[in-house]
C-alpha cells in the first residue's frame, strides 16, 4: 500500500517497507537504548523511522576496536593485570594473552548477524604482537566484513604474589615437634604433603595469595613458613588430627599495614605426641611391653605377652609414664624351636642361639617357623608378623 511508504528522515528517500519484526522496537519508543539506524522523526517527535541503506551504511562501523591493547604480565607466573588485580588466565604463552585481551576489546555492531572471525597474531618484537583480525557478518542482508589490526603491548612485571614469594613473605609459621623425641620422617614428610596440597586446593578456587613461603628442617623438627595465618592454623590442626598431640598459636606483633592496622604473626607449635604407632613401650606395670597402634587422643596398643589391649587413662592421654624399648622395625627374625602350651612358646635368643621360654601372645602363629622377637632391657618378646608379603 503506497500510503504507508516511509521516508529516510535524513536523505528524504523513499525507504521500502519493513516488516515489523525487522524493525526492532515499535514507534512507542520503550527500549531506551537503540542500535543505529533509527532516528526520530522530526514532524513526529518520539516516532522513529529507519534510516535508508545509503545512509545507513554512511555511519555504519561494524568493528570497534581500541588503537592498542597495553597488558600487565607477570614474567615469573603469567598472570595478566585486569582492573585492579592480578588473575591467573591459564595462558600458555603471551600470543595466547593477546588473543584473549583483544578478544575482550573489541566490539562488533550489535546489528549484524553471522558474525565470524579469525586472528592472525605477529610477533612484531619480544613485547609487542601486532594482532590482525578479520570480521564478516551480514547487516540488512548485506554481507559485510572488516579487517584491523590491534597492536598489543605486553608489559613484563611482578605480580603481588610472585612479589612476596621472591621476598620471602610469610604471615605464619608452623612448627612441627615432637614430645621427648624428634618429629620422624613419616611425620615431617606428611607436613610438607598436607601444606601443599592445602595451598593447591585453596589455589584451585581462585586464592592468589596461597603459598608455602619455606620448608625448613630445625635440630627438633619442621618450620614451615605460610602466606596466610588461616593455612598455618589448617596444617596445625590437621598434624594433630592424623598423629595426635596438641596444637598452641601464639601471636607476635610485626608491623603495621599503610591503613595503621596491626599485623600479627601466628606461630602455631603442634606437640606431637612422644609414642608413634609401631613403638614397643614398657609401662613398667608388669602387664608387659605394649606394643603402639595410636597416639590420638589416649594412647592405645596391644601387650606384647599377652596379645591383650591396652588404653592409657584419660589423665595420661597420649603420653603415660613408660620408656621406649624399640620399635616394631628392630625386631629381628628367630626359630620357633617349639610351642608349650598357651601361654609359653620356645625361641631362639637371636644373640645368643640358646632357646628361651617366652610369653606367647594371642596374635602368635601357631604354625609359624619363624617370628619376629626383639630383645630388650625388658626381655625377650614376640612381636606381631607385620611384614608386607
Ligand atoms: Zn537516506
Ligand atoms: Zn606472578
Amino acid at each position: 500500500m503506497s500510503e504507508s511508504r516511509a521516508f529516510c528522515p535524513r536523505c528524504g528517500d523513499a525507504v521500502p517497507e519493513r516488516s515489523a519484526s525487522d524493525a526492532d522496537g515499535g514507534p512507542d519508543g520503550t527500549a531506551s537504548e537503540r542500535a543505529s539506524g533509527h532516528a526520530n522523526d522530526p514532524l513526529r517527535p518520539g516516532a522513529e523511522v529507519e534510516l535508508c541503506d545509503s545512509c545507513y551504511f554512511e555511519d555504519f562501523d561494524f568493528v570497534d576496536a581500541p588503537e592498542r591493547i597495553d597488558v600487565r604480565v607477570c614474567s615469573c607466573c603469567g598472570a595478566v593485570h585486569r582492573g585492579k588485580r592480578w588473575v591467573d588466565v591459564g595462558a600458555e604463552d603471551y600470543t595466547d594473552i593477546a588473543i584473549e585481551e583483544v578478544s575482550e576489546a573489541l566490539g562488533v555492531h550489535v546489528d549484524v548477524e553471522d558474525v565470524a572471525w579469525q586472528i592472525d597474531p605477529e610477533q612484531v618484537d619480544q613485547n609487542t604482537i601486532r594482532m590482525h583480525c578479520y570480521f564478516t557478518g551480514v547487516v540488512r542482508g548485506t554481507p559485510v566484513d572488516e579487517q584491523v589490526t590491534v597492536p598489543v603491548k605486553i608489559a613484563r612485571q611482578t605480580c603481588t604474589r610472585c612479589g612476596r614469594i621472591a621476598g620471602d613473605y610469610y604471615a605464619s609459621i608452623v612448627q612441627i615437634r615432637a614430645e621427648d623425641r624428634t618429629p620422624t620422617t613419616e611425620e615431617t614428610e606428611r607436613a610438607e604433603e598436607i601444606a601443599n596440597r592445602i595451598v593447591a586446593d585453596m589455589e584451585e578456587t581462585g586464592d592468589r595469595n596461597a603459598f608455602v613461603t619455606e620448608t625448613s628442617e630445625t635440630p627438633d623438627g619442621l618450620n614451615i613458613k605460610v602466606s596466610t595465618n588461616k593455612i598455618g592454623k589448617k596444617i596445625a590442626n590437621k598434624m594433630v588430627e592424623e598423629f595426635g598431640g596438641t596444637v598452641n598459636d601464639a601471636e607476635t606483633l610485626v608491623t603495621e599495614d599503610e591503613d595503621g592496622n596491626e599485623v600479627y604473626r601466628v606461630t602455631f607449635a603442634v606437640r606431637l605426641p612422644p609414642y608413634t604407632p609401631g613403638d614397643v613401650i614398657d609401662l613398667e606395670d608388669d602387664g608387659g611391653p605394649v606394643i603402639v597402634r595410636s597416639a590420638r587422643g589416649n594412647l592405645k596398643g596391644v601387650r606384647a605377652t599377652t596379645g591383650e589391649r591396652y588404653e592409657a587413662s584419660y589423665e595420661e592421654g597420649n603420653s603415660p609414664e613408660a620408656r621406649r624399648l624399640g620399635t616394631l622395625e628392630d625386631a629381628v627374625e628367630t626359630t620357633v624351636v617349639t610351642v608349650e602350651d598357651d601361654n609359653a612358646v620356645q625361641v631362639l635368643d637371636p644373640e645368643t642361639y640358646q632357646a628361651k621360654t617366652v610369653a606367647r601372645p594371642d596374635y602368635f602363629d601357631p604354625d609359624a617357623e619363624t617370628v619376629p622377637v626383639l630383645k630388650s632391657r625388658a626381655g625377650l618378646h614376640v612381636l606381631p608378623d607385620e611384614r608386607d608379603d
